[in-house]
């Protein structure tokens, strides 16, 4: 990949007005040596206020999820237009927990990006295997299949998303891929997404799953690993920092 690296957090359900005032503070004054890309997603009702916060500055906002729907009666859904009234450029669809916890279907999923880049926002796609997929051999298969939902629904524009591998079992954990395990995967979807589109160069494939201040230099120097989708060293301004210095070198 030709582009700098993308370095995104996910702070998922956490945060504060006052916290996340307190940690974008930090994260802008120690930004001096940062030159690759990098945004953070955060919890919706916080989109305006860390909007203002980035304003001016190379970080990019971000929203962690998004209705399949355009309008109307879907009670507590948040739309892709909505997003873009505050300005996200990237917004994850089908992490994990949202797979697992509210039963996000590939379909599901693959709707969700088609509604973000509808409005012009950036979907960062997660795909995964779990423990027993793994053991069992499954890990290939299953990030295709979910990879294949997504490039069937958004063939035509397929070159304007972002992956993020994240394999189950590395995420919150503490138990990293190894560089060559998260290369191995990564190396696959590049594959799938030659074979989708002639300008598969710029779509970034970002490792996510416990990537932290430690390991990220090593993970970030496997040829198809273009950046990271971080999320507890997201909520900590030096490792996050220390992440986004590792994807400049
Ligand atoms: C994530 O939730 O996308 C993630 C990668 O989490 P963590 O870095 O905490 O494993």
């Amino acid at each position: 990949m030709s582009q700098t690296k993308l370095i995104v957090g996910n702070w998922k359900m956490n945060g504060s007005l006052s916290a996340n005032q307190a940690l974008l503070d930090e994260v802008k004054a120690g930004l001096g040596a940062v030159r690759c890309r990098a945004g953070v997603c955060v919890p919706a009702p916080y989109l305006a206020q860390v909007q203002l916060l980035l304003a001016g500055t190379p970080i990019a906002l971000g929203a962690q999820d998004v209705s399949i729907h355009v309008a109307g009666a879907y009670t507590g859904e948040v739309s892709a237009a909505m997003l873009r009234d505050f300005g996200v450029r990237y917004c994850i669809v089908g992490h994990s927990e949202r797979r697992q916890v509210h039963r996000e279907s590939e379909v599901d999923v693959a709707l969700k990006a088609k509604q973000a880049l509808a409005c012009g926002i950036t979907p960062i796609v997660c795909v995964g295997e779990t423990l027993a997929q793994r053991d069992a051999g499954d890990t290939e298969a299953v990030v295709k299949r979910q990879l294949a939902a997504v490039i069937h629904e958004n063939g035509h524009c397929i070159s304007e998303i972002v992956v993020a591998y994240e394999p189950v079992w590395a995420i919150g954990t503490g138990r990293t891929a190894t560089p060559e395990q998260a290369q191995a995967v990564h190396a696959v979807l590049r594959a799938q997404l030659k074979a989708a589109t002639p300008h598969h160069e710029r779509v970034a494939i970002l490792y996510g799953g416990s990537m932290n201040a430690v390991n990220a230099a090593e993970l970030l120097a496997q040829p198809d690993v273009d950046g990271g989708l971080i999320g507890g060293a997201a909520l900590k301004a030096t490792d996050f920092l220390t992440i986004l210095r590792a994807a400049s070198r």
